[in-house]
């Protein structure tokens, strides 16, 4: 299942001509609609789920549905990049609407680092 967009969230980046979704996107899928100027995926069927676009957005507009075999389809699997990026929180939603969030870093740092990162203490993520 590829991923979706929202477009109520979309702000197109304020109107960067060449947005980070559009950029980061492997098989490049995204680009702007020339004629309203709205993000749109071109081939679908073409979607791997590798999900860069979803972890860069920062509107948070683009979104994972987990996939049938996974959850159900209205399970969902949700970024929140830390302001300093080097921590994303995904916050997975089940079928039931039970929530639970797992925090880990983005790239490797070196571990004196960890209780300096914005709020997160140890206790709250994994590596
Ligand atoms: S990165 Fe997000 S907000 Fe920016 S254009 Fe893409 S979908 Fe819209
Ligand atoms: S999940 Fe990967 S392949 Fe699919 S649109 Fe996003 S970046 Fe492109």
């Amino acid at each position: 299942m590829p991923v979706i967009i929202h477009t109520d969230k979309c702000n197109e980046c304020n109107g960067s001509s060449n947005p980070p979704c559009v950029r980061m996107c492997p098989g490049d899928l995204w680009m702007k609609d020339p004629k309203t100027g709205k993000i749109v995926m071109r081939n679908a069927s073409d979607c791997w789920d590798c999900l860069p676009c979803v972890k860069v957005c920062p509107q948070e507009a683009i979104e994972f549905r987990l996939s049938y075999q996974l959850g159900f389809q209205t399970a969902r699997l949700l970024p929140h990049i830390h302001n300093t990026r080097d921590f994303i929180t995904w916050e997975l939603i089940d079928t039931n609407g039970v929530t639970d969030k797992f925090t880990i870093r983005t790239k490797v740092l070196p571990v004196e680092l960890d209780e300096s990162i914005e709020g997160v203490t140890p206790a709250e993520y994994s590596i």
